[in-house]
């Protein structure tokens, strides 16, 4: 493999076509796209370069600033997939792991750091999922914002200028001011587009423009509110990037299959086990097609395969359906048995048996033939990362339920 890749990564093969700079350039440039968010506030025009008393520490600590390009700037991408890597990315691939499983992830020293973090991009840019890639920029989000909490204002600042955003000092009247009447002590004055930009982000009246003692198109924050505006900062241009670099994918996915199965695998695990809390209410109009299918069929008087009743059964139980409501719905099948069918929902919930089953992943549902997302052509069904029912459900309620708040607030 490795002759092969070396063979491509020269651009001697069909894949080097498809290749072309990637493969010949350093890591930065393959993860630098020309016009990216995070390119933008790379430029060193506008920000500092690394200076003399750069600490190697703070680079692992913010792996995206931009002199931690010195750090991964050398290495060709054939180098990174070559055996001396192995370790690096093993860990990049746990450390993707660890934001759905929290496993450890072990000591590491800075400079590895740094550059297994690079390699995560390289697999996130790979697997092209928003809810890896989101899972991941969340992990290092909220360890970023600790670190953001407890770290020097200069290398607060630093971060904020990595992301372009405009602050500048308060002077003392505005932080007196503050003290007394709004009971914080003001750290920065954040321009009030990039506040709006990023406060979107998070929920809460707090976070609202209109709750913002607005001075000349600034906003003066505590630094609990600055180190959440970077942290969003950083998922935004993050998730960004990966998906701007998707044209990368393709060629990126061959050399790390076998790792990006494995990634894929937990994430499959982490939905399935989603319980009840994780869905609130049961809302019909989230279901995915698959279902409403199979309920459409059983309301119809059609008789369902086991399978597809066994897949009713965990996915209705899994989202917090009543035992007695999902029995309700089988008494039109053909072949009701009120006995049989009380016996069975008991049974896949673990009521009898003792073992809650898993609901069944888009994969194993289209070896059975029950999916539908031929037929139903529905948005979400069509991404390619689209690989469970329980997702399907998850990130349609959410959309509906930001739909009714943008409409109630309109
Ligand atoms: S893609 Fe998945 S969620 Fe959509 S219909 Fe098929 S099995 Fe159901």
């Amino acid at each position: 493999m490795y002759v092969l890749l070396i063979h491509i990564l020269h651009g001697r093969g069909r894949v080097g076509a498809i290749l072309g700079d990637c493969g010949k350039a350093p890591l930065e440039k393959v993860l630098y796209p020309q016009n990216g968010a995070l390119q933008k506030s790379l430029d060193p025009g506008s920000n500092p370069g690394p200076g003399p008393d750069m600490d190697i520490t703070l680079l692992a600590r913010y792996p995206f600033l931009p002199e931690a390009r010195e750090y991964v700037g050398g290495i060709r991408i054939e180098d990174i997939f070559s055996l001396k890597y192995e370790p690096l990315r093993d860990y990049a691939k746990r450390w993707i792991i660890s934001s759905f499983n929290r496993t450890s992830l072990g000591f590491i020293s800075p400079e590895d750091k740094i550059l297994a973090f690079y390699i995560s991009k390289l697999y996130l840019i790979a697997l092209q999922d928003p809810i890896i890639t989101q899972r991941f920029a969340n992990a290092v989000r909220d360890q970023m914002e600790m670190y953001l909490l407890n770290d020097s204002d200069e290398n607060i600042e630093r971060v904020a200028t990595a992301f372009g955003i405009r602050f500048r000092n308060p002077d003392k009247r505005i932080k007196d001011l503050h003290l007394e009447l709004r009971n914080y002590l003001v750290f920065r004055m954040i321009y009030f587009i990039d506040f709006v930009k990023y406060a979107s982000r998070i929920s809460g009246e707090a976070f609202r423009l209109l709750n913002q003692p607005l001075i000349q198109g600034w906003i003066p924050v505590s630094k609990e509110v600055f180190a959440k505006l970077l942290r969003e900062a950083f998922v935004t241009q993050f998730t960004e990037e990966i998906e701007e670099n998707r044209e990368k994918a393709k060629v990126i996915k061959k050399y790390v299959e076998q790792e990006i199965q494995e990634i894929l695998e937990v994430k499959d695990k982490f939905i399935s086990q989603y319980s009840s809390k994780d869905f609130g209410a049961v809302q019909i109009e989230a279901f995915p097609p698959c279902i409403r299918s199979i309920i459409a069929k059983l309301q119809n008087g059609v008789n369902i395969p086991h399978q597809a009743r066994f897949f009713l059964v965990t996915f209705l139980h899994k989202i917090g359906m009543k035992e007695e409501e999902i029995f309700n719905l089988f008494a039109t099948a053909p072949d009701f048995n009120e006995s049989m069918t009380k016996y069975q929902i008991r049974h896949i919930t673990g009521k009898i048996s003792g073992k809650e089953y898993e609901v069944p992943k888009c994969e194993t549902l289209r070896a059975y033939g029950l999916c539908v997302r031929n037929i139903f052509r529905d948005n979400l069904c069509e991404k390619d990362w689209m690989s469970h029912p329980l997702l399907y459900y998850k990130l349609r309620k959410e959309w509906l339920s930001t739909r009714k708040k943008s409409s109630e607030s309109q």
